[in-house]
């Protein structure tokens, strides 16, 4: 009996053991939260009814806020999509990850989000909203780095196709591709990034957004945002994922609107594009409501959503975990023990550099004052001057010196060695970008404009702004209200790479080449070194007849780059009209190297060959060529030629047979 007794006693243990561990299981499991990342592109911090405003704009937002931490002073690093996002993904400061522009790739031995979540078992998806963040178009190359899944998808203008299927989505698009992969994606925790670009110039919002915010479309965008991400967070919730998930919402910068002359954003560092909304909602929905006012940065969000994840962060991250101030009884470290706002944030923009030549700028904000880094360097008192309009710099140098100090020594402690890949970039990828206005890195190395040298851009910032306005004209296909802003803008600022690059392309995709050879000149003579314009120069050289100074542009342009197949086409093309058959066979042989099965090199070659009398050679360039297009004439017609020439009549007679069938069949 005691035996029994014994028995009943220890599988009564066992169950209840093995009830635990499948408890305990559960609970492990359900402790590995899901990680939703939503970066709202361009939104000013000072629009959102959870920071104060009182437009309206954000009922979603706010409610989620309620049960979010709050961050009410959260900085931008970088005032930039592509640059921004890297920051925030990779959890390093943009003199780190040295992503300055939309065309430098993330470096594969940068510490990422995506990649290290992915590896800790995560599922991962990205949606993202514009063409600037898509790998594919060669703007963010590297992103696409531990994502199961990045969906970008931009398609080439055409019509009937228009921005939004081409440059940009709107938040409806997204969301509901991400809505999509929610019910598709595998077992396991996720990590979900979801980005929403409406706020991003050109403000226009979808009905009933337009009319309703007819007065301030900028407005309207974030308020069609706001109710577009409710259905993801709706759709969350659903499934049962909002509870167990931290939700992390940031805007990448916010948007100038005119403030400080400056239209949208990328050139200055004052609040108005660097003071951003940022909130998490914790697993269980911890700490809900609280907010946090010390500053903080979005160099800080990575190392954040992987402690809350419970993934350990890679040393290389430069940034601090937010949790130690959510939760400052569990923080290790000097953080808890900081006075509100007493963290200095480090905020710096190369665009100003690297797309016009001027000064790129870098600012401090440390305990009350934001110090500006330029040639005429600034200071205001954010406590007493919120609009930062008083500069302080001439009369509190002490303290602006102090600044300065700090400034360089954290840029100093977290700038790393690695170097900025210079012209990496495809030319051909290049110039498809040049043609839809994104010429910035194609001026990447103006002479002279090393940091800290040339024009102060608040003495710029009209050009800017116009220089933006061309840009979205070309981006639109609207070259002809381009050409005249761009000419009045030459007339003004007659040394602007950019612009005479703008104008060259507007000139190029209006077919008004006698007018784009002198601005090309003119830009490859202020920039020499990006073959781009060499091309695009030789392009209206040879429509214009000029062949001998197109055949000098594109032999630059092949010294540059080897392997540009279509340059090196048109330089034999070149060749060819100018009777230079020889150069023209060199080229082409060139091109067969690396393409052996390219049509057009194949039927150049056979041309010049039967032009230049070399007849027995030209006959197997020919017989592919004709083999690769059967349906054109040509290659036959020139096959009879040379047979005729090498006597060689049946063949001949043949050949000429099949080349008038073929152009009868081509003329019906
Ligand atoms: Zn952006």
């Amino acid at each position: 009996m005691r035996n029994e007794a014994a028995h009943k006693i220890w599988s009564f243990a066992v169950i209840r053991v093995t009830v635990a561990v499948v408890w305990l299981a559960a609970t492990a499991w359900a402790a590995v939260p899901n990680v939703v990342l939503i970066t709202l592109d361009t939104v000013r911090a000072d629009r959102m009814g959870f920071l104060g405003s009182r437009r309206g704009l954000t009922p979603n937002l706010d409610a989620l806020a309620l049960r979010s931490v709050v961050f009410t002073r959260a900085y931008s690093q970088v005032p930039l999509t592509t640059a921004s996002h890297a920051t925030i993904l990779t959890g390093t400061y943009p003199q780190y990850h040295k992503v300055n522009d939309f065309q430098v790739p993330l470096g594969d031995d940068l510490p990422y989000t995506p990649q290290i979540l992915q590896s800790a078992g995560y599922s991962t998806a990205a949606f993202v909203a514009s063409i600037v963040l898509d790998p594919k178009q060669q703007f963010a190359r590297g992103f696409d780095r531990g994502f199961d899944t990045y969906d970008a998808g931009f398609k080439d203008w055409k019509p009937p196709l228009d921005r939004y299927q081409t440059r940009e989505r709107r938040a409806g698009a997204v969301v509901s591709r991400a809505l999509a992969w929610l019910n598709r994606r595998p077992k396991g925790p996720f990590f979900l990034w979801v980005h929403l670009y409406d706020a991003h110039y050109p403000y226009d919002p979808p009905p009933p957004y337009k009319s309703k915010y007819a007065s301030a479309p900028y407005d309207g965008e974030i308020a069609y945002a706001d109710a577009q991400l409710a259905k993801l967070l709706a759709a969350l919730r659903a499934r049962g994922l909002f509870e167990n998930s931290v939700i992390a919402v940031m805007a990448d910068h916010g948007e100038a609107l005119g403030d400080h002359g400056e239209d949208t954003h990328g050139i200055f560092l004052y609040d108005e594009t660097i003071h951003v909304p940022l909130m998490i909602k914790m697993p269980g929905e911890a700490f809900a409501g609280k907010r946090i006012e010390n500053r903080v940065g979005l160099v800080d969000v990575a190392p954040t959503l992987l402690r809350a994840a419970g993934v350990a962060a890679p040393k290389e991250i430069q940034g601090q975990s937010l949790l130690g101030m959510i939760q400052p009884e569990a923080a290790h470290g000097s953080s808890s023990s900081e006075s509100p706002q007493a963290r200095p944030v480090y905020s710096e923009t190369d665009y100003p550099r690297v797309a016009f030549g001027w000064s790129s700028l870098r600012a401090l904000r440390s305990g009350k004052y934001l110090y500006v880094e330029a040639p005429k360097s600034e200071l205001y008192d954010e406590a007493a001057d919120s609009k930062e309009e008083h500069n302080l710099y001439a009369t509190s140098i002490g303290v602006a010196s102090t600044l300065a100090g700090q400034l360089t020594d954290l840029r100093q402690k977290t700038t790393s060695a690695r170097e900025i890949p210079k012209q990496n970039l495809d030319p051909l990828a290049q110039a498809k970008l040049a043609a839809l206005g994104y010429v910035a890195s194609g001026s990447n190395d103006i002479k002279g404009a090393a940091a800290g040298q040339g024009a102060d851009p608040k003495d710029k910032i009209e050009t800017g702004n116009q220089l933006h306005k061309a840009n979205y004209l070309i981006e639109s296909q609207r070259f002809q209200e381009a050409i005249p802003l761009l000419q009045r803008l030459i007339a003004k600022e007659p040394e602007t790479p950019l612009a005479y690059a703008q104008l060259g392309n507007c000139l190029l995709a209006t077919k008004k080449y006698g007018e784009t050879v002198p601005v090309l000149r003119k830009l490859v003579e202020l920039n020499p070194d990006p073959p781009v314009p060499h091309f695009e120069l030789a392009i209206a050289l040879l429509a214009t007849d000029d062949i001998p100074a197109a055949v000098t542009e594109l032999q630059s342009v092949v010294e540059k780059v080897p392997k540009w197949t279509s340059a090196r086409l048109m330089l034999a093309t070149a060749y060819f009209q100018t009777n230079h058959m020889r150069e023209a066979v060199t080229e082409c042989e060139i091109v067969l190297e690396t393409a052996p099965d390219l049509y057009e090199a194949l039927i150049l070659e056979g041309r010049a060959l039967v032009a230049s009398h070399h007849y027995e050679a030209a006959l197997p360039k020919l017989q592919k060529a004709a083999m690769l297009q059967p349906t054109d004439p040509e290659p036959h017609s020139l096959l009879a030629e040379a047979y005729g020439k090498l006597e060689r009549k049946t063949e001949a007679a043949q050949e000429l047979a099949n080349a008038k069938r073929l152009e009868a069949k081509s003329a019906k």
